[in-house]
């Protein structure tokens, strides 16, 4: 048995200046033996839908991790995919809730190492240095373009179709998760968020934001920036840092 994990994390969301609901949801979850978990979910789905969705997907998340007993990079698949076939269940059973969805990313700190599983464009970065880094691969298709060479970063930013995504959880009866092993050590901060910040705050400002303060003035902070610059959509943040010792 090694030492404790030293880790402090803070989560902030809002629901914007425009919108009447939050379909963003979020959940704080921490182990003895497992680590932490930190999932973080975009809805999507007239009515209610992105709003079930997106609750369903860290419930089920948060439940998985809970009760786990494999491996961390396997618990994620798992859980992702034990949390599509939930919200697709319920969308069988209920048919105002038809064809919602969700993005997903989860980052999970264990003692075997650091992990993300995402699917959608919610995303996770890497401040190290005052260098950010984005860690996930947006699957919208926008994204899909900009890694093809066909749109620059700058035009895939305001691209009209910006918010269609190529993947997200709980529309199909079955979804592909991309999962890594990421590098996190002391000193770095780690950021999750939904579109509401990434697609209206700049990553200059995000770094910078990220990196001052305590962890819970820069989510502040960040969710601040996202409504100061129109507060167009939900926004959710959570930052994650890992001390010495
Ligand atoms: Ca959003």
């Amino acid at each position: 048995m090694g030492s404790p994990i030293r880790v402090a994390f803070a989560s902030r969301t809002h629901v914007g200046c425009v919108r009447k609901n939050n379909q963003d949801a979020f959940g704080e979850f921490t182990d003895p033996e497992r680590g932490l978990l930190l999932v973080l979910a975009d809805g999507m789905g007239g009515h209610q839908g992105g709003e079930v969705a997106s609750r369903l997907a860290v419930d089920v998340l948060g439940a998985t991790f809970r009760t786990a007993t494999d491996e961390p990079g396997p618990m994620l698949v798992r859980g992702v995919e034990a949390a599509n076939l939930r919200i697709y269940g319920r969308a069988l059973r209920d048919e105002t809730l038809q064809g919602m969805g969700t993005t997903v990313v989860a980052f999970h700190l264990a003692k075997l190492g650091s992990f993300v599983a995402h699917v959608g464009d919610s995303r996770l970065y890497r401040l190290r240095a005052g260098k950010l880094e984005q860690l996930t691969a947006d699957h919208s298709l926008v994204g899909e373009l900009e890694r093809h060479g066909y749109l620059t970063a700058e035009e895939a930013a305001v691209h009209p179709r910006r918010n269609e995504l190529m993947r997200s959880v709980g529309p199909a009866a079955e979804v592909e998760v991309d999962i890594a092993e990421i590098d996190f050590v002391p000193g770095d901060r780690l950021l999750l968020c939904s579109d509401g910040l990434c697609g209206y705050v700049s990553d200059e400002e995000t770094a910078r934001l990220l990196g001052e303060g305590s962890i819970e003035e820069a989510a502040e902070a960040l969710v601040e920036a996202a409504n100061s610059a129109g507060g167009q959509d939900n926004v959710t943040v959570q930052v994650v840092e890992r001390s010495a010792g």
